[in-house]
């Protein structure tokens, strides 16, 4: 090979070389890349009060804002659909990221192939937690509960009385996160009505936009008489591709 048919050569190849990316490029421009939908391989069936689960996702035990509560570890019901599990991570990490201190508490999810829970009337699917209050002590510093506590209408702790307070601004983070999850769509927030009026007063306080607080004001609800003033019981509406599995219509709200 002479040198010009050489350099006809290489500069052929450094041509290919531009050629490719531009290529490359115009048809990304044409034809923007698609979101490849990831398919969870998670399968939620039937109802909260009366399902089961195929392929739950585990919650790892700690992670970056949350902690899963001593007696939930021993408990194993710790398996949810990837989507509840990714929004319990993204939960309890946004609200460490914007707050600092403090941790957010998880309880039970559901048991790896789902099914009757004991201490549960739900929790079957995989579309069930519970979650424990944000709370601070007298000097307004966060405490990390690895419990259940009550709180009454003032905000104060039941038992023990008035040892802590209810964060509503740290839970009040935790709701709106839970309610503008990009993982999944929270269908009811069970919690006693005094203190949803806690967190919607804070809503308020923060000026939070009014479509938001409609929305909080639907999603959170007491429950009947079950209180639920010592947790939130968080349940996410079925993952579309779950359906027609996974069932929701007619069913009552029931914690
Ligand atoms: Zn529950």
């Amino acid at each position: 090979m002479n040198s010009l048919s050489k350099s006809i050569k290489k500069a052929s190849l450094y041509g290919f070389a531009i050629f490719l990316p531009a290529v490359a490029i115009y048809l990304l421009n044409i034809r923007p890349v698609q979101a490849v939908a990831v398919q969870s391989p998670s399968l939620s069936i039937g109802l909260p009060m009366d399902g089961n689960l195929e392929m739950g996702e585990v919650l790892p035990a700690v992670g970056q804002g949350y902690a899963m509560m001593d007696v939930t570890r021993n408990r194993r019901n710790r398996f949810g659909v990837v989507e509840l599990v990714m929004l319990v991570k993204d939960a309890g990490f946004q609200v460490s990221k914007r707050h600092g201190g403090g941790h957010l508490a998880v309880g039970d999810l559901s048991a790896r192939r789902g099914g009757p829970v004991d201490r549960h009337a739900s929790h079957q699917s995989g579309r069930d937690v519970d979650l424990g209050f944000y709370a601070v002590d007298n000097s307004g510093q966060p405490v990390a509960l690895d419990a259940f506590i009550a709180f009454d209408r003032n905000g104060y702790s039941v038992d023990p009385p008035m040892v802590w307070r209810f964060d509503a601004a740290r839970n009040w983070t935790l709701i709106r996160r839970l309610l503008e999850s990009p993982h999944a769509q929270v269908q009811w927030i069970f919690v006693a009505d005094h203190l949803k009026n806690l967190l919607l007063d804070q809503a308020a306080a923060q000026g939070a936009p009014p479509d938001l607080r409609s929305r909080a004001m639907r999603v959170l609800r007491q429950p009947g008489k079950n209180l639920h003033w010592d947790h939130f019981h968080v349940r996410i509406a079925c993952p579309p591709s779950d359906l027609p599995h996974c069932g929701d219509r007619g069913a009552a709200p029931t914690p």
